[in-house]
This record gives C-alpha cells, structure tokens and sequence, in this order.
C-alpha cells in the first residue's frame, strides 16, 4: 500500500477479537525495522510486572514493546530521530491517545494504531471512534465466524460458555470467561 514519504500520518487497523489487528500491526512494524527505521511499540499496562512486554498475536508473532498505564508517557520515550510509533489494544487507552497520536503525526511520526472497534455489546470502544476519524489510513479487518465460518466482525463476550448479558460486570468473580469472533448474525447479547 502506498503511503507518503517524510511526513506524519496516523494508520489504524481495527476489527474483532482473532480479526489479525496484532499480526498486521507486528508485519507493518517489522518491515519499518527491516528499513532501518527508528521505532518503538506501546500497549496498555494490564499489571505492573514487567517493564519490557511484548506485543504477541494469537498466531504467535511477537514484537517488543512498552507497556504504559497513561499515553502522556508515550512522550518519555520518543526523540527526534523516532520515526515510526506503534501503539497496539488503543481501545483500552483514555481519549488522549487521539490527542497524543495527532500531536505525533504532526510531528512528522508515522503512527500505526490496532485496536478494538467495538466491544462485546457491539457498541463502540473508548477512542476508538475519534481514532478512526482522524486516521489518514484506516483498515477494518475480519475474522472467521467461529459458528457459522462466515466473515466475523464482532466480538462474542461468554461467560461460563454463554452469550453474556448486556449488564453482566466487567470481572464476574468464579465465572469462567471467554471471548470468540462472529458475524452479525450469530452475535449475541442478551438484555
Ligand atoms: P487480534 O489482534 O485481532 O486479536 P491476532 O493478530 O492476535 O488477532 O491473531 C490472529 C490469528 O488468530 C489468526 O492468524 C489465526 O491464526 C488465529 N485465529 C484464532 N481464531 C480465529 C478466528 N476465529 N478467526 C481468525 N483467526 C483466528
Ligand atoms: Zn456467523
């Protein structure tokens, strides 16, 4: 795919769980090494074990990567020869990370973010909407349906191996929790 030379511009990959976000976004970052570009990969800190994490897709690609609680920190680690910044899970990021991924742009940054279009309501995730919108570049990508095969581009939350409910919490302690790609027809929410 073409894309401008020298300049700054923000690149999103989006779509469901399984969809290949990760895999696409570890590819396009590969070959910036590849170029002897400067780069540096970010992800949300789920917990505050590690310092160095890596970005790693279902398939098993993995990529290093740093793992911050707030975007404002993505500026700890950036300098004038950083020419390209990956950003993967952007959906579990607050609404600055737009702010953080245009200011980078402008700087002349190309900005590679993957994430989570919608969440398993099938309603939009956090930044993600803005994201898109001020994305030079946008793929929506799917996944395989995993009850009917066909192209799947939600999110299936299941909670003890059923559709959750609309209104199920976050955590559901002593649940067994678990997430599968589908299409618009077999997605399923309760209420
Ligand atoms: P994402 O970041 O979108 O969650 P990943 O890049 O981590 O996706 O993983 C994509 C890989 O997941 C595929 O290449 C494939 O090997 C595997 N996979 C497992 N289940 C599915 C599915 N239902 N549809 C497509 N790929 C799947
Ligand atoms: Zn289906």
């Amino acid at each position: 795919m073409y894309r401008p030379v020298n300049h700054g511009y923000i690149e999103t990959i989006i779509g469901p769980m399984y969809s290949g976000k990760s895999e696409e976004l570890i590819r396009r970052l590969k070959r910036a090494k590849i170029a002897k570009q400067n780069i540096v990969v970010f992800k949300p800190q789920i917990d505050d074990r590690y310092s160095k994490e890596n970005v790693v897709s279902h398939s098993g690609d993995s990529i290093e990567a740093i793992p911050i609680s707030n975007s404002n920190q993505i500026y700890d680690y950036i300098d004038e020869k950083t020419q390209v910044v990956g950003i993967d899970e952007v959906q579990f990021f607050d609404d600055n990370i737009v702010d953080v991924a245009i200011d980078l742009a402008d700087q002349g940054i190309r900005v590679i973010t993957a994430g989570l279009d919608m969440d398993f309501k099938g309603e939009p995730f956090g930044p993600t909407p803005r994201l898109l919108a001020v994305s030079e570049f946008v793929d929506k990508i799917q996944a395989i349906c995993s009850v009917c095969g066909q192209p799947a581009t939600r999110s299936q939350r299941l909670i003890n191996s059923k559709p959750a409910r609309y209104n199920d919490p976050i955590i559901l302690v002593g649940a067994v929790e678990s997430y599968e790609a589908r299409c618009r027809k077999c997605h399923v929410v309760y209420h």
